[in-house]
């Protein structure tokens, strides 16, 4: 096994190289500049169109730019000097909102192109796009019991409407880029992400954020009742947010994955029923479960095939649900009454 690299241990690369991460007010952006911030690299530039008070995470001697990146002229300010370059900015959300602002995901696509067009012209380095399991071919969806979704699975293509063809093709800018342009780009294709500084309400957040929310607010207003979206037999897998930034860096810094898509999530499968018992678990509380079954609720199930990540990477994203769910909860439950008592709280309305 090849010992495997991370930008820390990357030969030639410097502490004070500039480090772009793009989309860094939102979640994973914003966990990516904490992270990079942690491993000693002293010139990280957060961008994100977001005004800075709605960023999740201002991380100390980080420079924040708010900009918005569909705009070509911004991008090239953007990667002026960068020698990474991290695309985690996107028009997304939940079932809830990629099911009804298709043309916002859609044009998610201004980004990319935008933005590995001015990367390649500034020189950059190493390029990564933030891609998605919605990628996948819908058709191999339609079953709770999945088969893990495995790499090729995107091909023949059915994406998510909306934003899951912003995310194959935006794949495929980045591997035409890596083919004629011999730009070193790579791809990860993330499964379900929760955790610690990500949107809980507002309408963009995800199930494992809202179904927390549903419970706090069920307990603080002393109601015995949930809404699930669906019947709650959908299956999901899970990614925590620190094995997200952790494989986001080990992805970037392996030569073998240059434009090959590779999925970054875990394969631990659960439903979203078992979900809702697991946080209600959490909190010491157990409610009437109502089922709203005109809401979104995405395909019927998908988990993540890890061989690939396995046999490249010698690793696979491994924090057990609970574990992670439990810190998740925590903060969740901090901002919820912290809110209350009329403190800011960064939810992702905007
Ligand atoms: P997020 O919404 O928290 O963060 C995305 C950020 O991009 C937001 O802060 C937003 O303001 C910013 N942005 C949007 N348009 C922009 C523009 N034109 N210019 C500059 N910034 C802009 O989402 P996230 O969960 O952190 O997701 C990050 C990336 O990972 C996205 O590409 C998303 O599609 C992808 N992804 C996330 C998940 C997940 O479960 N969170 C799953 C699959 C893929």
């Amino acid at each position: 096994m090849k010992k495997q690299l991370i930008a820390a241990t990357y030969p030639g690369r410097k502490k004070d190289d500039l480090i772009l991460i793009a989309g860094a007010g939102g979640f994973i952006g914003g966990s990516l500049a904490r992270y990079f911030h942690d491993q000693g690299f002293t010139h990280i530039r957060a961008v994100d169109k977001k005004p800075l008070p709605l960023w999740y995470q201002n991380v100390p001697g980080v420079e924040c730019l708010c900009l918005d990146l569909s705009e070509p002229q911004n991008c090239k300010h953007a990667v002026e000097g960068a020698v990474e370059v991290y695309n985690l900015a996107a028009d997304m959300g939940g079932m809830g909102f990629i099911e009804n602002f298709r043309v916002e995901c859609l044009r998610s696509i201004l980004i990319n192109t935008h933005l590995i067009e001015e990367s390649f012209l500034a020189d950059v380095d190493r390029y990564f796009f933030s891609s998605s399991a919605c990628a996948y071919n819908t058709e191999l969806q339609k079953d709770p019991n999945v088969r893990a979704l495995k790499e090729s699975d995107a091909y023949p293509a059915m994406a998510e409407r909306g934003y899951g063809w912003e995310k194959l093709l935006s794949e495929i800018f980045c591997q035409e880029y890596a083919t004629e342009r011999s730009m070193k780009t790579f791809i990860a294709r993330f499964h379900n992400v929760y955790g610690s500084n990500g949107t809980w309400d507002g309408g963009r957040e995800k199930a494992p954020a809202a179904l927390i929310r549903k419970v706090i607010q069920a307990q603080e207003n002393n109601d015995s009742n949930i809404t699930i979206w669906g019947d709650g037999n959908q299956t999901r897998s899970f990614m925590f947010i620190d094995d997200c930034v952790k494989g986001i860096d080990m992805i970037m810094h392996c030569d073998d994955l240059i434009a090959t898509p590779i999925n970054l999530g875990t394969s631990e499968l659960i439903s979203i029923n078992d979900l809702v018992s697991m946080i209600e678990d959490i909190a010491g509380v157990k409610l009437i479960r109502q089922y709203d079954l005109d809401a979104p609720r995405g395909v019927a199930g998908r988990n993540s095939d890890n061989t690939f990540i396995q046999e490249v990477l010698g690793w696979e994203p491994d924090t057990p649900l609970r574990v992670g769910m439990e810190k998740t909860y925590n903060w969740i439950k901090q901002q919820y009454m912290d809110r209350k008592a009329g403190k800011p709280t960064p939810a992702g309305e905007y």
